[in-house]
């Protein structure tokens, strides 16, 4: 079984009073590792290492084209243990080992892409209004971060915060979701070993209360960036205003996909099945609101529905598997209650809705692809962000009857457009009140390009040039090249 510990101010630590957890495979409910298990005391001592080492040491002077170099060295590693990290994301998470290799390949991708920016933003002089004078921006690091993740995406989460916050020079604590801790540790000793001072970047594991909250509260953190849930966010965004502390919160999503019925309907078809399905729906921009316009609705749903029945639920390691189990226990509970709230409240079952009656899948968190039809945009299942594999379908019937149910949402991370009329696509993705719009494609995104929500789905930008400013602040350097005095008093 794998032992693990936290990493404190460059030493590997177990919890100061001795506490683990166990670690379970979501597939069988094995127990794959021991982990230290840390609470406030452990947490102080992670903030405290990170505010030495910004205050008192040498990284934030580090020139940035050194720290560069240091996150493009991680890459480097992370490409060379992709195998490893990729078998413990799918035995800690449950999803197949094809998504693992896929999600570490653009683990490396984003901190390649961080490394070579980090020397690229190098200030802007400015044209001053006052004579003999000289007036420069520049961009510093924002001091120590706090840094908090789910258990979807537990290493592409983390990566889009630990890559930009080192770039940036940054000195950072991060906290894995107590439920899928182990690539992020595993990533923490490649972190050591690719050289990062000590201190720089800690790692602190425990639950979301004793741990993250401390996080959030401390006015010893100076940046708190946090990806999970609605109510934890809201959590976070009111702990953290004791120091007013920087934000970035990376939310929840109810995510429109909105299907024509000029569309290329086969490939439509498809995309709609992975929209939702990928991951069994535990994706924060799930295609989990399929709108679909009255003159195909029934034609779609058909073929839809065909192809879900065929979805391959299995172990995350067979090569045949298309979809794994949920998270968690509880998880499940609260996809399986949605299932009962939907057909409460007159939607239709029309696939799933149920454990699946396979013998090998039984001691795993498994849950069919389900789809109600017949929803109305009020309901609870259309509104709510179930994050499982649950689709809800709507009929529109116009362009703007399309558009208005779409932003009819207190979420606004991300939604999709299908049509082979692309002056309607642009017209529809101009109006969508979300931080991605994809045209004829669903869930695609990359380090170059910023992530993140309008509305609830959060505050901020993850990826891209915004990801990395996110983690810096902006300093207004001004001189008067002629000192005189002013004889005004
Ligand atoms: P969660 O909010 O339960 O937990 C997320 C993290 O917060 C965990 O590490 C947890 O330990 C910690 N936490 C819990 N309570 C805390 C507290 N009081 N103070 C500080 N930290 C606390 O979310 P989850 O169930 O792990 O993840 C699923 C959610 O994440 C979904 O809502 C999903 O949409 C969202 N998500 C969003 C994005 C995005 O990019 N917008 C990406 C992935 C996941």
């Amino acid at each position: 079984m794998i032992k693990k510990n936290m990493y404190i101010n460059g030493e590997w630590v177990p919890a100061e009073n001795g506490t683990t957890r166990t670690i379970i495979n979501p597939f069988n409910q094995e127990p794959i590792a021991e982990v230290a298990e840390g609470d406030e005391t452990d947490t102080q001592a992670a903030i405290h290492a990170a505010r030495s080492a910004f205050d008192q040491g040498k990284w934030r002077h580090t020139p940035a084209m050194e720290r560069g170099k240091l996150v493009l060295k991680i890459a480097e590693l992370i490409e060379r243990d992709q195998r490893e990290l990729a078998e413990l994301e799918t035995l800690d998470s449950g999803k197949t080992l094809t998504e693992s290799l896929d999600d570490m390949k653009d683990i490396a991708e984003v901190f390649r892409y961080y490394g070579g920016l980090a020397d690229k933003d190098g200030g802007e002089m400015i044209e001053s209004p006052i004579p003999e004078s000289k007036s420069k921006v520049v961009r510093e690091p924002v001091g120590v971060c706090g840094q908090i993740t789910p258990w979807n995406y537990p290493l592409l989460q983390a990566s889009w915060k630990l890559a930009p916050a080192l770039a940036a020079g940054n000195t950072l604590i991060i906290k894995p979701s107590e439920i899928t801790p182990l690539t992020t540790i595993k990533v923490m000793e490649l972190i050591e070993e690719a050289g990062v001072p000590k201190g720089v970047a800690n790692l602190v594991l425990g639950s979301g209360p004793k741990t993250g909250q401390l996080l959030a509260e401390s006015h010893s953190v100076d940046l708190i960036s946090f990806t999970g849930g609605i109510e934890t966010g809201r959590k976070i965004m009111t702990a953290a205003s004791g120091n007013f502390k920087k934000i970035a919160l990376e939310l929840g999503g109810k995510n429109p996909n909105v299907v024509f019925d000029d569309a290329d309907f086969d490939t439509a078809v498809d995309q709609a099945l992975n929209g939702i399905f990928f991951h069994a729906g535990q994706v924060c921009s799930a295609g989990a609101r399929l709108l679909v316009q009255e003159s195909i609705h029934d034609e779609f749903i058909e073929a839809l529905v065909e192809r879900t029945k065929q979805i391959n639920l299995g172990n995350g390691f067979n090569d045949s598997t298309q979809s794994g189990p949920l998270i968690s226990k509880e998880h499940r509970d609260k996809v399986e209650n949605y299932v009962q709230v939907g057909l409460q409240e007159g939607a239709k079952l029309v696939a799933g809705g149920k454990r699946p009656e396979t013998k090998e899948l039984q001691d795993g968190f498994f849950f069919e692809p389900t789809i109600f039809t017949e929803c109305e945009t009020s309901m609870r299942i259309v509104q709510e962000e179930t994050f499982g594999p649950l689709l809800t379908v709507e009929r529109f019937s116009t362009e703007e009857q399309a558009v208005e149910l779409a932003n009819d949402s207190k979420y606004g991370l991300a939604g999709a457009v299908w049509t082979t009329d692309i002056r309607k696509a642009e017209r529809v993705a101009g109006e969508l009140r979300m931080g991605t719009v994809w045209i004829n494609d669903f869930h695609p995104y990359f380090a170059q390009a910023p992530w993140g929500g309008y509305k609830a789905s959060g505050i901020g930008r993850e990826l891209g040039k915004q990801g990395l400013e996110e983690y810096t602040e902006v300093k207004h350097v001004y001189e008067n090249t002629n000192p005189s005095p002013l004889h005004w008093f």
